[in-house]
């Protein structure tokens, strides 16, 4: 491996610490350094791989200088790995500003896969999975929220949340009001002893966690929209109104006139069809 001058994104454990890939540990132990997003969460990982490695904190609130900072080591030669406390790094998690910093600078980036709440969950939440879209965090703010929930409506595809405990009973709320009785899977604890999928539905979800009983870390799988196949009316099928009407009685201009109303054809076209 060629450590000069290269940002490696590293994805560690979600919860069972034994999912940590061996080129996870082999990079986290040959890179100068460690850009963690909370370098006591690291350090636990660290010491239970036995590595010893500097380390400097990229977080939220320090990511822009932090990341100028990290990006002018890589340049002068150094190796780094960015590690989050859990997953992959820049899925609702700090990196996604360092790793464009370093796309604009032309600095080599690697990927060192490790898994990531949301691809696990979908794949045990037992719906569709061809196509899917990550929502990632849902708003608190009750207004983004329902503009967020609104505008997904209409969604066939599969919708992945990112969900803290104290939250769900107003999501849980806030999805049967939006979307109706959906299919729901909430996949909690995952790799960790406690694991659960809670495969259910929005309406059975809101009675049995509404009072935001659940706890641990979960993520929320939605069901996405069936959208009915509208079957186009034809002129044949507005004539046959206006034949129906006809027969009880209406006037074949009246009935044309009607037929024409519901089904949206021109009254002249069906009056033809029935002289
Ligand atoms: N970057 C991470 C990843 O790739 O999985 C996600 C970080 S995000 C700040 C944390 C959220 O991920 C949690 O609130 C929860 O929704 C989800 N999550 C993380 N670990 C989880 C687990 N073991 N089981 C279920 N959800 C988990």
């Amino acid at each position: 491996m060629d450590y000069n001058g290269i940002i490696y994104v590293v994805g560690t454990p979600i919860g069972n610490l034994s999912d940590l890939s061996d080129r996870a540990k082999r990079v986290l132990s040959e890179v100068d350094f460690i850009a963690a997003e909370d370098t006591r969460v690291t350090l636990k990982l660290l010491n239970h791989l036995g590595i010893k490695k500097p380390m400097i904190s990229y977080f939220e609130h320090n990511k822009l200088q932090r990341g100028e900072e990290i990006c002018a080591r890589i340049l002068g030669g150094e190796s780094c790995a960015i590690v989050t406390d859990a997953g992959m790094p820049c899925i609702s998690d700090p990196g996604e500003e360092l790793i464009k910093q370093c796309a604009e600078k032309g600095i080599r980036t690697e990927v060192v896969p490790g898994p990531s709440a949301v691809i696990s969950a979908l794949c045990v939440s037992g719906l569709a999975t061809g196509r899917f879209t990550f929502e990632g965090f849902l708003s608190v703010n009750k207004k983004s929220r329902k503009e967020h929930l609104e505008a997904l409506l209409n969604e066939t595809r599969t919708m992945i949340f990112y969900e803290a405990p104290h939250k769900l009973a107003n999501t849980l709320k806030d999805f049967y009001d939006t979307f109706g009785v959906r299919k729901l899977t909430i996949a909690r604890e995952l790799t960790k002893l406690h694991e659960e999928i809670i495969r259910t539905d929005t309406e059975e979800a809101l009675r049995h966690y509404g009072d935001g009983s659940l706890k641990g870390e979960m993520v929320l799988v939605l069901e996405g929209a069936t959208l009915k196949e509208e079957k186009a009316v034809t002129l044949e099928d507005a004539v046959s109104i206006a034949e129906k009407l006809i027969e009880s009685g209406t006037k074949a201009s009246e009935a044309a006139k009607e037929a024409a109303a519901v089904t949206g054809f021109k009254k002249n076209d069906i009056y033809r069809e029935l002289i």
